[in-house]
């Protein structure tokens, strides 16, 4: 296994990070009026409530953005990469990458599904073209 650069964890955003450690993508929820967010912060935009809880999200989504950097170079790169603003299902948005496939080939709209991948340091959430469209 190999490291990335790891996230600053924080008191609200400790659970993300956790639920990765344990190959789950979850989202956050309000107590109170039950809208998801993400990313993870302590009130709610709707309803100001402060109590939550968390779902598991499927996994599905489509490419809503994306972006192909170009620098600086990481050492965890070896060609280009993809930089993903996914939509999922839910209807949640989170940034990641989007691997297994070729950066010409990405689309706006394009279906993707999560997968965990743990490393040295951290799990990160990654996405992948969906299997079964
Ligand atoms: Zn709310």
């Amino acid at each position: 296994m190999s490291e990335r650069l790891a996230p600053t964890t924080t008191p609200d955003t400790k659970f993300f990070w956790d639920a990765l450690k344990d190959g789950k993508l979850v989202i956050q929820r309000c107590a109170g009026c039950q809208a998801l967010r993400h990313p993870p912060r302590p009130m709610c935009p709707r309803c100001n409530a402060l109590a939550w809880d968390t779902v598991e999200a499927s996994g599905k989504g489509e490419v809503y953005s994306f972006v192909l950097p170009r620098h600086p170079r990481w050492p965890w790169f070896d060609e280009t990469y993809v930089v993903a603003l996914v939509q999922l299902e839910e209807g949640v948005r989170i940034v990641s990458n989007l691997n297994d496939v070729d950066a010409a080939d990405v689309t706006i709209g394009m279906p993707v599904e999560a997968y965990v991948e743990h490393f040295d340091n951290v799990s990160l959430p990654q996405f992948r073209p969906r299997r079964n469209a």
